[in-house]
């Protein structure tokens, strides 16, 4: 995915004119199908928006309507669905990271993986794959790493603020990378404006597969979690120290991360990750098991 951006130039802007027509096409038979009420777009619309808070907020409102709405309240398949949110969340992350570095096999099976993954995660695959690539190849860069843990911030503030952060890279990397070709700078503008909408309508999308149960508590849910996983990885792993520098840990010293990282490929031992991408479960990398 990271070769075909930096090889053709073309690439992103048809990638993601082609999943607008696809996704508001899709959209449009499934409104035909589908009984969802507009309240519940509008929940997916504000929970595709760019904040984490936003996502809690959406969250949260749809939690109030589900119960004012719903005719009998099924407690069973509530704890269902979210238990199922947090355990497909929790591979969406293993899976769309592994895609990225093309680790599933056979080969042609990454992309499959990684699009129905981005789906779930709402960013698309290309990406997610383009610029966890660019992490790797600038960790802990305070401009170039799409995501830093900089000085002083807190977990809140980073987890609340990366979207916003990966979009700013985004556009300075497409920039960058392109710099030489006037007539590309202005498809930036297009690509621009198409990505927020393509979040948003992928969120509709499920939320009109899934029903306002399977939207609220299945679908958010797994979305909530592969951020905090993402967030947990990337802010806890890259560890600022006391004289400014990052080192990066692998997260396994309390008996949560023991059962994650054993339940979830090793998801957790991120250093062990940044020094061998080319493993689909990090931990099996020889005689580095444990935090370091
Ligand atoms: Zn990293
Ligand atoms: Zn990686």
């Amino acid at each position: 995915m990271y070769r075909l951006f930096r090889k053709d130039p073309f690439f992103l802007q048809r990638y993601t004119v082609i999943s607008s027509i696809t996704l508001i096409l899709l959209c449009g038979v499934l409104s035909i199908w589908s009984t969802t009420l507009w309240p519940w777009t509008l929940i997916a619309v504000l929970f595709a928006h760019s904040s984490f808070r936003s996502v809690l907020l959406a969250w949260g409102i749809a939690i109030v309507l589900y119960f004012l709405t719903v005719e009998t309240v099924s407690w069973m398949a509530i704890v269902g669905c979210v238990a199922l949110g947090v355990f497909v969340g929790l591979w969406s992350n293993v899976l769309i990271h592994n895609a990225s570095h093309e680790m599933i096999k056979p080969l042609w099976l990454n992309r499959i993986i990684g699009e129905l993954t981005g789906l779930q995660v709402l960013s698309g695959f290309p990406g997610f794959a383009i610029l966890h690539m660019e992490h790797h190849i600038h960790s802990d860069h305070e401009d170039l790493d799409p995501h830093p843990n900089l000085p002083g911030q807190t977990f809140w503030q980073y987890i609340d603020g990366t979207r916003a952060r990966l979009r700013q890279t985004f556009s300075q990397l497409y920039q960058r990378t392109w710099q030489g070709r006037p007539e590309l700078m202005n498809s930036w503008k297009h690509i621009k404006l198409l990505l927020p909408l393509n979040r948003a309508l992928r969120a509709i999308i499920l939320f009109k597969l899934l029903g306002p149960m399977g939207g609220t508590f299945f679908f958010i849910t797994s979305h909530v979690t592969t951020q905090l996983a993402f967030a947990v990885i990337n802010f806890y792993s890259h560890e600022r120290q006391v004289d400014g520098t990052v080192q990066i840990r692998n997260l396994d010293h309390n008996w949560i991360f023991w059962i994650l990282n054993r339940t979830f490929s090793g998801a957790f031992y991120h250093r062990n990750h940044h020094q061998s991408p080319k493993l689909f479960n990090p931990m099996k990398m020889r005689g580095t098991r444990g935090s370091i």
